[in-house]
């Protein structure tokens, strides 16, 4: 069986054991399947299977940049050690450019800043960094 057609029988499967959404507190059919985490979450978007939720088409779409903040944020810190982690960190970062304009220059600190969040956090890890989390198109996000 093809990966398309697995993909397709698994999802038929989600929404038939569970036709409501999840994050609609069971008010709204279920006609997509959210997956949490977002795969890109994942080295190589290798996400475990079985992480597959039942939800309306509205919330589904409706997180797509929160995923991909999320994941861009879960993805930096330690810096990925292979290839493919770096990688896949270039591609995310390409992806929240590309997606939320402007959004990594609004969380970008700069070296004053940083020195400020050193003093006040002083069991930062080394090579850590603070990042701006309360602008408006993170609130948005
Ligand atoms: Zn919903």
């Amino acid at each position: 069986m093809g990966e398309a057609r697995a993909n397709r029988r698994a999802h038929a499967t989600v929404l038939n054991a569970y036709p409501w959404c999840i994050y609609c507190g069971g008010q709204n059919p279920a006609t997509t399947v959210e997956h949490m985490p977002p795969r890109m979450m994942f080295l190589g978007k290798q996400r475990p299977k079985g992480l597959e939720f039942p939800t309306c088409n509205p919330c589904n779409h409706g997180t797509s940049h929160a995923d991909l903040v999320a994941s861009l944020l879960g993805r930096t810190f330690p810096d990925p050690q292979s290839q493919q982690g770096q990688n896949d960190v270039k591609k995310l970062l390409s992806a929240v450019s590309n997606n939320i304009p402007g959004l990594l220059q609004e969380m970008y600190v700069g070296k004053a800043g940083q020195k400020i969040a050193r003093r006040s956090i002083p069991k930062m890890p080394v090579g850590a960094a603070v990042l701006r989390a309360n602008g408006p198109l993170w609130r948005a996000t």
